[in-house]
């Protein structure tokens, strides 16, 4: 763990199934609490989905115990990693149909262990005659990081790609290797791929998150794109130095320009930078007055450039 790092990060999920959601909720949440956790948490009558983060490694220790504890786990796969700064405002758990959202609430992996493939066996695999290795993820996240020679089916959301992957007309015997950030998102896209035929198909076991911590700097290429304030993570699986969150669009930008109306210094996405007056400025408010009032300077809207 790096000097600077402040807060413990984990991400987990299981498919278990839960009678009461609801109840265990209120449970989880109290357990958050008492670890002065922050992060978001989905819960279903299919199981449960997390990033969350605590002060100290020794409060997250004490969150992954109860959980442990409390739920039928097993061996329970926690992708940790750190963050300079708190990565999420808050602790938040929210009850939905789905953990991860494809639109098949039907689809419950009820085998953990289903067509999984440790990092060794992914690299082994991938090196393998015939095989295709396919990003489930969407294209900004392909866009800062992804594996040597993986297919990009540059979806804006996962509900998109059953659509994307009919499309490639691929043999139903070809040997397919997914993956996604932790592993979540291609426990459904598995099932999904096997009810439409395609038999031969692999995931990575705790996504890219997982390979990473087992084999930085081989086959992945770039940073992996997390859901918080981090923005992305390197191959050490520390907080990217080089990414932060478009102002305009929201995206992983990393282009960093002087705001032409309050010279704060600010990061644009490749998307928003050439386009006229949102490329110039740094914030909402920057670009709004900009438009009524075009050559005017304003009060600086960045205090100083700081990176999550
Ligand atoms: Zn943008
Ligand atoms: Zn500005």
């Amino acid at each position: 763990m790096s000097e600077s790092a402040a807060w413990s990060v984990t991400t987990f999920y299981r498919f278990l199934p839960l009678e009461n959601p609801e109840q265990v909720k209120i449970d989880w949440d109290q357990a958050a609490a008492a670890s002065d956790l922050c992060g978001l948490l989905i819960l279903g009558k299919e199981g449960f989905n997390t990033t969350c983060a605590a002060p100290s490694p020794e409060k997250l220790a004490a969150f992954k115990a109860w959980v442990l504890k409390t739920f039928d786990c097993g061996d329970m796969l926690f992708k940790d990693s750190v963050s300079r700064t708190q990565p999420f405002p808050k602790f938040k758990s929210k009850v939905r149909p789905e953990i991860v959202t494809f639109g098949t609430p039907e689809l419950i992996p009820n085998n953990e262990n289903h067509r999984h493939l440790s990092p060794e066996e992914w690299d082994r695999a991938m090196a393998e005659d015939g095989t295709v290795v396919v990003d489930t993820r969407n294209w900004y996240e392909y866009r800062i990081g992804s594996f040597k020679n993986a297919v990009n089916p540059n979806i804006e959301q996962f509900t998109e790609f059953p659509e994307f992957f009919e499309k490639q007309n691929y043999t139903k015997d070809k040997k397919i290797l997914i993956f996604c950030t932790g592993g979540i998102r291609c426990e459904k896209g598995i099932l999904e791929l096997e009810k439409a035929g395609y038999d031969n198909v692999y995931q990575l076991e705790g996504g890219i998150l997982n390979y990473l911590e087992k084999k930085p700097n081989e086959q992945f290429e770039g940073e992996c794109f997390v859901f918080d304030n981090r923005v992305a993570l390197d191959q050490n699986l520390e907080p990217s130095r080089k990414y932060k969150l478009c102002p305009h669009c929201g995206q992983p930008g990393e282009l960093v320009k002087s705001c032409v109306r309050c010279e704060s210094e600010f990061v644009v996405c490749v998307s928003c930078e050439p386009k006229e007056i949102v490329g110039q400025v740094c914030s909402k408010n920057c670009a709004h007055h900009a438009k009524m009032h075009p050559g005017r300077k304003g009060a600086k809207q960045i205090r100083a450039f700081s990176h999550p």
